[in-house]
């Protein structure tokens, strides 16, 4: 194995929108002029195109389907609107989700209300517009019921169902009801002379952490039965919500991620010098001299994305028996999903200015941008991929820097780890920070120091070179009382 000596690079999957607009820099700069910086850009047709390719799998297999945007992923009416056009349903998780879905004219019987916390005012503005309502423990049963009493109505729920069985263990979750006790708990509670007469069962949901494509085949095989024993009590399970969590992958290169893990690891290790601000093992911890611990990052890199991770779940054999698709020919059930991430994969870019270059105590570059560090963060230890930059060009002067951001925070450090450039960049050259819109963007958006939140834009079609007014401003407005 060579010895690196340089930083590894992480080089991302792109799409030709996001060359063609970082090589334009008049435009970045007309942009930048008119709204600031940062700006998220959202290219729509990409969604399109990600809807298509889940469809496809479905069709080719013969289920029923129906797909849900997961909107908590981004907040953006653009992509509701643009769900709405393509004809699948938004998986709302809050009042105002459900409530902007409902004025962006989304037909009700394409909604979901799978808030962890469902409020009265949710409940209600979910029963008025008979809305699916996923429900999770038993006060949210008693709330619903007594609210749709009250309205006289009849209010289609599904249960979340989480406890199910792997080969080797039985899968903890905090929410949903377990699987041991949801068939019971419906068969008895739901008839109609059951104690939630005003609910309607309709279907089954579970929504798994992490993405393992097994434990979902084996979720869905276990709902699968649960549904006929629900059928012999008399109650027709229309669909099965297999929920979000479908991969994506960020990276082109498997050899680039092995070596950036394990350089990463040897950095921890003090063999070499840091790859990450301050030497940041983003999980990986030296611990009696050894190194331990796990990266804490989304698996960037990765082979089983997309439509294969919706092949494997449906044709994963549960303790070898017939996988969920074959379970489910001739059933009629609907299999729906909520993809969040995997239905904004390629649609998204953050771009920020650079305001300042500086070399710190230890002589490392840092580089301001006119953005902070909530403005590119998630649940993931960092952001592993390598940013476009827009430059003038100039002859090469290779350097490493650090991004840094707008929050008077010493860990305001926008990508904790280092990158290689060609050159330093100059003020105003525009830093551009690819596939961002699933949970990149808004996820952790805070507004400290009353900083503006960035700026949404959208772009509705494809075309060779793009103008100002090909940008449409998504105005969402926050922390409104409305
Ligand atoms: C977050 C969430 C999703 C979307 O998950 P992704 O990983 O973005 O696909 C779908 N359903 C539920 C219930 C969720 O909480």
């Amino acid at each position: 194995m060579k010895p690196v000596t340089e930083l590894p690079a992480l080089a991302p999957v792109v799409s030709d929108w996001m060359l063609n607009l970082m090589a334009d820099k008049i435009l970045l700069d007309s942009l930048f002029e008119t709204w600031g910086s940062p700006l998220n850009i959202h290219y729509l047709p990409a969604v399109d195109k990600n809807i298509h390719t889940f469809r496809k799998v479905f069709e080719k297999h013969g289920i029923p389907h129906q797909l849900f945007y997961a909107r908590k992923a981004n907040k953006c009416k653009s992509l509701v609107k643009r769900s709405k056009e393509n004809g699948i349903g938004v998986d709302t998780a809050s009042f105002r989700e459900c409530l902007e879905a409902l004025e962006a004219g989304v037909n009700p019987d394409l909604l979901v209300v799978t808030a962890a916390v469902k409020t009265e005012k949710l409940l209600k503005l979910a029963v008025e517009n008979n809305v699916l309502v996923i429900l999770d423990n038993r006060d949210e049963c008693d709330l619903l019921n007594s609210i749709a009493k009250k309205h006289n109505k009849q209010t289609p729920v599904g249960f979340r169902v989480s406890g199910f069985y792997t080969d080797t263990e039985k899968l903890y979750s905090r929410f949903g009801f377990d699987i041991d006790e949801v068939l019971s708990f419906i068969a008895s509670n739901c008839s109609r002379q059951g104690k939630y007469s005003h609910l309607t069962y309709r279907g089954l949901h579970f929504h798994l952490n992490g993405y393992s494509t097994e434990e979902r085949g084996a979720a869905l095989n276990q709902c699968i039965s649960m549904a006929e024993k629900l059928n012999s009590h008399g109650l027709n399970t229309r669909f099965i919500d297999i929920g979000g969590g479908v991969l994506v992958n960020y990276l082109k290169s498997e050899d680039e991620w092995e070596c950036f893990r394990r350089e990463l690891k040897k950095a921890v290790k003090g063999e070499r010098k840091e790859i990450t601000f301050n030497n940041d093992g983003l999980g990986y911890q030296m611990i009696d001299n050894k190194i331990q611990g796990a990266l804490e990052t989304y698996p960037f890199f990765n082979e089983g994305n997309g439509d294969v991770f919706l092949e494997k779940v449906l044709n994963y054999r549960y303790k070898n028996r017939n996988s969920a698709s074959e379970l489910l020919q001739g059933r009629n059930i609907e299999i729906r999903m909520e993809p969040g991430r995997s239905l904004l994969n390629q649609v998204g870019m953050t771009l920020a200015r650079v305001v300042f270059r500086k070399k710190d105590m230890g002589g490392r570059w840092l580089v301001g941008l006119e953005m902070n560090m909530s403005q590119l963060q998630s649940s993931s230890a960092d952001f592993l991929l390598d940013p476009l930059i827009a430059f003038v060009p100039t002859p090469k002067q290779p350097v490493e820097v650090y991004f840094s951001g707008a929050y008077c925070l010493e860990r305001d450090i926008v990508l904790k780890r280092k990158i290689a450039l060609p050159n330093l960049p100059k003020i105003g050259d525009v830093v551009g920070f690819v596939n961002t819109a699933g949970y990149m963007m808004h996820f952790f958006e805070t507004q400290a120091h009353l900083f503006e939140l960035s700026v949404n834009l959208s772009l509705q079609t494809s075309k060779e070179k793009y103008e100002t007014r090909d940008f449409e401003n998504d105005v969402c407005v926050s922390y409104g009382n409305s």
